[in-house]
């Protein structure tokens, strides 16, 4: 149900004309269409999905751009889990392209594979190591600390200065506008150094995209017909006119509490999107430019997807302190913040929290579905044990 005209009235009608929705989901991303899916099908509630913007999927949406090349408006987003239980789940709203994402990175006129590996080392520096030879050469390079406190003692104690100084210092001062001595070290503390040739970015057992995108498979998640969809509208517009019973919200948690105690910091994007008239630009799906311009990477879409077409389409990205929320900042400063609001949110027992926002944690698509999964069991629990929310909307 896209707004338009009288939307909000109509809802309001379907709705008192029985005993109102039994689920409101603020967001229809990952977190809100798992459980929209999940609550309908599975437990028979009548749900109604509230969306700001005026598409579902969230931050994975994709669509075709005026070319026609299927791209992600608000990033590229390549899917991977270790999860059989996520891969299997999704898998029943989408069949599966098999792709391994791939990443190179531009450092003095080279374009060398990232995560760190043998070939990236012995390009890099003329050197013709094997495996032992480079747990060698780092043993001797890295500059161990007695604590790991920084961003910064991760990467320099696990791989010394100098591949910090030319992959990961740039990259992380344009990410985050900080220098990564100021940053936790839990920015970089997953940054994986490999003494193999292997230049897959990611290397969890399953790891696929869609094979008609993202936005088609959210398509199919929300196809119910206990499932209502409100887009373009705000669920404050909505909250005190139509009845619901409980209410998941996967928006961001200081906006729901007023920013009670203060604005959780994000760092955010700027999207240039760029087509141009050729079948292809880069040698692999991203590009990363951890010392060079103003963006951090440009994706080239069409690896990512298998499309073929005569045109190609690229998105570069800026990161900037203003915009949509998108990576909440890592200090201990802001998860001290976000525990206020947290102790805030459990006191509240007719509203569910779940999702990247709610839970001001940066997750991959796959943790969200998961996180989702793990509240739906449960809010069957709870229905199983007989709780009724009271109705916290009108009537
Ligand atoms: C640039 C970028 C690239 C990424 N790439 C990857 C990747 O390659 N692989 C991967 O696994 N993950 C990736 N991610 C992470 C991925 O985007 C998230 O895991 C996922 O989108 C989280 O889903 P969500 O439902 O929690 O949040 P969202 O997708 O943000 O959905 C929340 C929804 O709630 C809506 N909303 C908020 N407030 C309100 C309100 N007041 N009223 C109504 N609606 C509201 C928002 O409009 C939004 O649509 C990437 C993230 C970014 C920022």
């Amino acid at each position: 149900m896209d707004k338009a005209g009288h939307e909000v009235e109509a809802v309001a009608w379907a709705a008192s004309g029985g005993t109102g929705f039994d689920c409101l989901i603020v967001g229809a991303g990952f977190a809100g269409s798992v459980l929209a899916e999940r609550l309908a099908r599975g437990l028979g509630q009548r749900v109604l999905v509230v969306e700001r913007r005026a598409h579902v999927g969230g931050n994975a949406y994709d669509c075709h751009d005026a070319a026609g090349v299927l791209v992600h408006p608000y990033g590229p987003h390549v899917f991977h889990t270790n999860s059989a239980e996520i891969f299997g789940y999704l898998s029943q709203f989408t069949a599966w392209r098999p792709y391994q994402h791939r990443v190179l990175a531009s450092v003095e006129g080279q374009l060398l594979p990232v995560p760190v590996n043998l070939d990236t080392v012995n390009r890099l520096y003329g050197m013709q190591l094997d495996a032992e030879g480079m747990k060698r050469w780092i043993a001797s390079v890295a500059e161990p600390c007695e604590r790991v406190r920084t961003a910064e003692d991760v990467v320099v104690s696990g791989m010394g200065r100098d591949l910090y100084n030319k992959f990961f210092r740039g990259y992380t001062r344009k990410q985050w506008g900080m220098d990564p001595c100021e940053l936790d070290a839990s920015v970089t503390a997953r940054v994986p150094l490999r003494t193999n040739r292997d230049d897959r970015y990611f290397t969890d057992t399953f790891q696929a995209m869609p094979v008609h995108g993202y936005t088609r498979m959210f398509q199919k998640m929300l196809d119910h017909p206990n499932i209502k969809l409100m887009l373009n509208t705000d669920y404050r517009e909505i909250v005190q006119l139509v009845p619901w019973r409980h209410m998941v919200y996967t928006g961001p948690i200081d906006a729901f509490f007023d920013h009670r105690h203060g604005h959780l910091p994000y760092r955010s994007l700027r999207f240039e999107h760029v087509t141009l008239p050729q079948a292809q630009v880069q040698p692999v799906g991203t590009v990363n430019y951890p010392n060079d311009y103003g963006y951090t990477r440009s994706t080239e879409f069409k690896h990512l997807t298998g499309q073929v077409h005569h045109c190609t389409s690229l998105v570069y990205e800026y990161p900037c302190a203003d915009g949509d929320p998108y990576y909440p900042v890592p200090r201990e400063e802001n998860a001290a913040l976000y525990r206020r609001y947290q102790a805030d949110a459990a006191l509240l027992d007719n509203v569910t929290f779940v999702g990247r926002l709610a839970t001001y944690r940066y997750y991959n698509m796959d943790q969200v579905v998961g996180q989702a999964l793990a509240a739906f069991q449960r809010l069957r629990q709870r229905q199983a044990a007989g709780a009724s929310d009271v109705a916290a909307g009108a009537t």
